[in-house]
């Protein structure tokens, strides 16, 4: 079967070795005669598999002890209700908004408490990022809350603000495991799996425990309290068994590929063509500012939205999909996640060049 280069914000690419052998595992998971699908989740068989996931992420982001990481469902929009209701203990937060998802969590958490908007980039459509040393925050707020990187927009915060005591949160989603993370530098990350780990329907988060709470907003149900995750081992009820189980996967392959600091080398290799050829480009220019580009999500456009919409499609046609941008703001977008190959970068520069040679 013949692959394409997807270039898809999420659910997105995915490893090929990983593919390959959760198809050879398919029929029968470690001569068990079932698939991972069909085995209980109180087996041994099963908890080896979340226990190496867990561990194979502790390695490769270097958590410390004082951490918990727990395996959530409900994908990312769950973790803009459930970070409120567990951490506003005096009902106070301040948001960054960089972009859509901040946007929406800060929206999210103000039916439970308080929210201050402590930067907001609607004004300049997202495109840029606020200098990290002209925000404040409010001494008694319970955490700032951002997004790191912008999948949207194609944006990254590469310095992080200086938030004293209070508790930075960060919303990783579509830069997980790009590259290394200080994880103590936060009170709790989280990541919906679907841009750069594994399907869809599982948020990674890592919480510091003295965050983990018992007295969390009242009427939270038991299923959106992260003390239920961490008490249990996210085995509470019946975890997403198979999305745990690619995850898995997908640590152990970038173990074997020499962890972060090679990913991100990577990644800056594949960001650096793209973006070269786009800055030289007399057709295309990128929208993002150059100091905040984002490694995982490169963003375009040539100013006239018909020339765009052929650029998608004249694309496909030579098997680079996927690369319209976010419905709420057009051009186009090249997500290249880990999972992405140098090639397919190479392939899409050869074809912006081309397209250009044709237009102009
Ligand atoms: C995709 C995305 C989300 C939304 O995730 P869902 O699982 O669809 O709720 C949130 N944050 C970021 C950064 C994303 O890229």
């Amino acid at each position: 079967m013949e692959r394409v280069y997807n270039f898809s914000a999420g659910p997105a690419v995915l490893p090929e070795e990983v593919l390959k052998e959760a198809a050879e595992e398919m029929m029968s998971y470690e001569r068990s005669g079932m698939s991972v699908m069909e085995i209980s989740h109180r087996t041994p068989l099963f908890q080896s598999i979340i226990d190496e996931a867990e561990q194979d992420l502790r390695d490769l982001m270097h958590i410390p002890d004082n951490y918990k990481v727990l395996f959530v469902q409900g994908g990312g929009h769950m973790q803009f209700a459930m970070v409120p209701m567990n951490l506003m203990k005096n009902g106070k937060a301040d948001y960054l908004v960089s972009g859509l998802w901040s946007k929406k969590a800060a929206k999210e958490a103000a039916m439970y408490g308080d929210v201050r908007i402590a930067a907001n980039g609607e004004e300049s459509g997202f495109t840029c990022l606020p200098d990290v040393k002209d925000l404040s925050f409010r001494e008694d707020a319970d955490y700032v809350y951002l997004c790191l990187n912008n999948t949207i927009y194609g944006t990254m915060w590469h310095q992080l603000p200086d938030t004293g005591d209070i508790p930075l949160v960060a919303d990783i989603s579509s830069c997980f495991l790009s590259e290394p993370l200080d994880v103590s530098k936060f009170g709790l990350l989280w990541g919906g799996v679907q841009k750069n780990v594994g399907p869809a329907g599982l948020a990674i988060v890592i919480i510091r425990e003295d965050l983990i709470r018992e007295d969390v907003c009242p009427n939270t149900p038991t299923m959106m309290r992260y003390k239920t995750y961490a008490d249990s081992g996210s085995l509470y009820n019946t975890p997403p068994v198979y999305s745990i189980y690619i995850c898995g996967k997908v640590f152990r392959w970038l173990k074997q590929l020499g962890g972060l600091e090679e990913m991100k080398e990577m990644n800056e290799r594949k960001a650096s063509l793209l973006y070269d050829c786009l800055d030289s480009s007399r057709l295309f220019t990128p929208t993002a500012a150059e100091k905040d580009r984002s490694l995982m999500n490169v963003t375009f456009v040539s100013g006239d939205p018909d020339l765009d919409a052929r650029f998608v499609r004249e694309a496909e046609e030579h098997g680079l999909m996927n690369l319209k941008g976010h419905r709420s703001v057009g051009g186009m977008r090249a997500s290249i996640y880990n999972a992405m190959p140098v090639a397919g970068v190479e392939a899409l520069v050869s074809f912006i060049k081309e397209f250009e040679k044709n237009n102009s």
